[in-house]
């Protein structure tokens, strides 16, 4: 193991790992040196001032990010987050991870990632949506369909995407909704995208409870976030026959050992906000969540969840990471040795980025596909990217994990691509 890699293991941060797992990665592969002189610093990085006068008439200015890794293979793509503790690390790690993500699936797009840094909760519509256009108008044209085209993350939706949409479109004096997917479908959305990672994150965890031989329709599952990506798979599990036993969210976590009845969570959550209080339910905490006795467990909520100091815990056979950056590399040694599958990130929320590209690709040629149609081709999607990345993991480096084979795959392509680009000079092999 590298001395990076020993490194990150002492630090849960996500860019130190991030980096570690990539040179480990070109490393294992004889990928040339340069390919990770590429990889390890973003193409582009910008921070920016977000002014936005407040209902109370006063101006406050936000800090905002937009962090462009890399574009061998197409625009740069990625979500944009509102939330307070944001870093330069993690949006940077975040970005990497997209191109990652668009490489392994086969996605003709780059890595991106943006941020807002604040508590967005806490903000009226009016403040966000000002917010939301200060950011567009303070990126100017580093945006745009062919450059850079943001989507959904943590607290942001399709209705922050439409004020994008429009405020670009201002600027560019028409309609040009193609800079950002997750669009309402009112504003050349696709359909089927809001639930695209959920539906991505059950695809990947039904070929793996196959490959795992696990009785998928009996499955336990424990999902940690209750958002857009864990609500939409949770209901997806039940529809399937599996029971979810356990829920958390930034509230805390609830439990039911004969399964959580997911449509009327749903519309507790719609009522409250929050998962805690759910009847039939026994309130658990957040750790309880991740220690719960299942079969598969989704952390579908923020980076560093599953660390050193609880992976030893957990018991469920198969973890999908529904969320970006949720185990830290302790954790993914101390799962590897308790013989539990990780699925890495960049494979199990592609649905998301892969859905997309649908809709990217319908607005470029004006034309909607129906649900049906984006729904089997997502699911062709997922689970060809499961089975090739889960039989190059057992191929090439079964004694170490899932993640390291996924980094592999998705590396080894875009040298490739980095090579024929001419951003490659020498042999893409390593000379001895
Ligand atoms: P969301 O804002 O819709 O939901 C986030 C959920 O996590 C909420 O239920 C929130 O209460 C919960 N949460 C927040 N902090 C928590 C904590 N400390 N402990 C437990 N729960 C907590 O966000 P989302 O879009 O569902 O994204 C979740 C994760 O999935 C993120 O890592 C995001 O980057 C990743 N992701 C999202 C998409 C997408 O299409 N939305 C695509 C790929 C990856």
């Amino acid at each position: 193991m590298s001395v990076e890699v020993e490194k990150a293991k002492k630090e849960d941060n996500v860019l130190v790992a991030t980096l570690a797992a990539m040179k480990q990665a070109v490393e294992l592969t004889d990928l040339s040196p340069e390919v990770y002189e590429h990889l390890k610093t973003p193409m582009r990085f910008v921070e920016v001032a977000v002014p936005v006068e407040m209902e109370d008439g006063s101006t406050k200015v936000f800090t905002g990010y937009r962090c462009q890794h890399n574009n061998v293979f197409g625009p740069y793509k990625g979500g944009l987050r509102y939330h307070p503790d944001v870093t330069t690390d993690s949006i940077k790690a975040l970005s990497m991870w997209m191109t990652l993500k668009c490489s392994l699936v086969g996605v003709p797009f780059g890595g991106g990632k943006g941020a807002i840094a604040c508590d967005s909760q806490t903000l009226t519509v009016k403040e966000r949506e000002r917010m939301t256009r200060s950011y567009v108008r303070a990126l100017g044209s580093i945006l745009g369909p062919e450059t850079d085209i943001p989507a959904p993350d943590v607290f942001t939706d399709a209705q922050v995407m439409a004020w994008i949409a429009d405020e670009y479109s201002s600027n560019m004096r028409g309609p040009s909704f193609g800079v950002v997917t997750g669009k309402p479908l009112a504003v050349g959305g696709c359909v089927g995208r809001n639930e695209a990672t959920g539906r991505g994150v059950f695809f990947v965890a039904r070929e793996a409870a196959q490959a795992f031989k696990i009785p998928f329709e009996k499955a336990r599952i424990a999902i940690q976030g209750f958002g857009n990506v864990g609500s939409n798979a949770a209901k997806l599990f039940a529809d399937s026959g599996c029971s979810i036993v356990a829920v958390s969210d930034v509230s805390g976590g609830i439990y039911n050992e004969n399964g959580l009845d997911v449509c009327k969570l749903i519309e507790h959550v719609e009522e409250t906000g929050f998962v805690k209080d759910f009847p039939e339910s026994q309130d658990i905490t957040n750790q309880e969540l991740i220690a719960m006795d299942c079969d598969i467990l989704v952390p579908a909520a923020l980076e560093n969840q599953i660390t050193g100091s609880n992976a030893a815990d957990v018991k469920a056979k198969i973890v999908v990471e529904g969320a970006n950056g949720p185990t830290t590399p302790d954790a993914d040694q101390i799962l590897k040795d308790k013989d539990v599958l990780v699925v890495p990130d960049i494979l199990a929320n592609s649905g998301g980025v892969t859905v997309s590209y649908f809709e990217w690709v319908q607005n470029n040629y004006g034309f909607r596909w129906d649900l049906a149609t984006v729904n089997r081709r997502l699911e062709e999607k997922m689970s060809d990217a499961f089975k090739t990345v889960y039989n190059y993991y057992c191929e090439k480096c079964v004694d170490s994990d899932m993640r390291t084979g996924a980094y592999m795959y998705s590396i080894k392509r875009l040298a490739e691509a980095m090579k024929y680009r001419g951003w490659i000079n020498g042999s893409l092999e390593r000379n001895n």
